[in-house]
């Protein structure tokens, strides 16, 4: 397991410029997952830091971190955040679902919100990720512009940079490539996200995207990022 705070070679793992899947040696081969856990018990706050290990990612010992604070008899809530470089596989996907239902059938609750910078494999793993939403997991957008980066670089529960090699990371995630990714990247959550909730498609370009659903319609300009909601009775 990686220590924390993370330092520059495994906080550049997050940031990765090329079109999906293109230059494959330069995508890590290593997943890296910050976890923030809220609980009701007396320790309520836990930063930790996961690695992936041969035949076991990240969610896996994530999970069993918060298995081992389900034992406790007085757990009543867990509200718990993951930041990672890459999405949730299928099979982790439904494992973070299972574990969701388990609390429930115990009358806890379970919230978690993921974020994540780049996608693993979204073709592959697109039914996982709209389990997880249709479960109520919450994706936040993918890391989007400098604003997000300066955010992330500077969290220093997680991440110890000198000032230069935050600047030289900050370069590399505010690279056209990168931003371009980004851009892509959102539109397929979007998409995914739309899909899980059956929401509509009526309209999709390049340029806009009309989604329905039920008596709402979302209209997103991509360009401007402005997303207009008009709502009928
Ligand atoms: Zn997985």
């Amino acid at each position: 397991m990686p220590k924390r705070p993370i330092g520059k070679s495994d906080a550049k793992k997050f940031i990765v410029e090329h079109k999906y899947w293109t230059n494959r040696h330069l995508w890590p081969n290593t997943t890296i997952a910050l976890s923030t856990v809220n609980s009701n018990l007396a320790d309520p706050t836990a930063h930790n830091v996961y690695q992936n290990e041969p035949g076991k990612h990240v969610e896996r010992f994530f999970l069993e971190k918060l298995q081992e604070l389900s034992q406790n008899e007085e757990l009543v809530e867990i509200t718990a955040n993951l930041v990672q470089n890459y999405s949730p596989c299928a099979t982790c996907a439904d494992e973070i679902v299972n574990f969701k239902k388990t609390m429930e059938e115990r009358q806890r609750s379970f919230s978690l919100t993921i974020q994540f910078s780049s996608f693993y494999n979204h073709d592959d793993n697109r039914e996982g990720l709209k389990n997880l939403v249709k479960n109520k997991i919450i994706f936040k957008k993918v890391f989007q512009g400098e604003k997000d980066w300066d955010k992330f670089l500077k969290n220093d529960n997680f991440v110890t940079l000198t000032t230069d090699d935050k600047q030289e990371l900050l370069k590399m995630a505010k690279s056209d490539a990168r931003r371009k990714r980004e851009e892509n990247d959102n539109e397929i959550l979007n998409d995914i996200i739309g899909e899980a909730k059956d929401n509509k498609a009526i309209f999709s370009s390049n340029k806009i995207n009309i989604n329905i659903s039920d008596n709402i319609a979302f209209i997103m300009l991509h360009e401007t990022k402005y997303c207009m909601i008009f709502s009928w009775t």
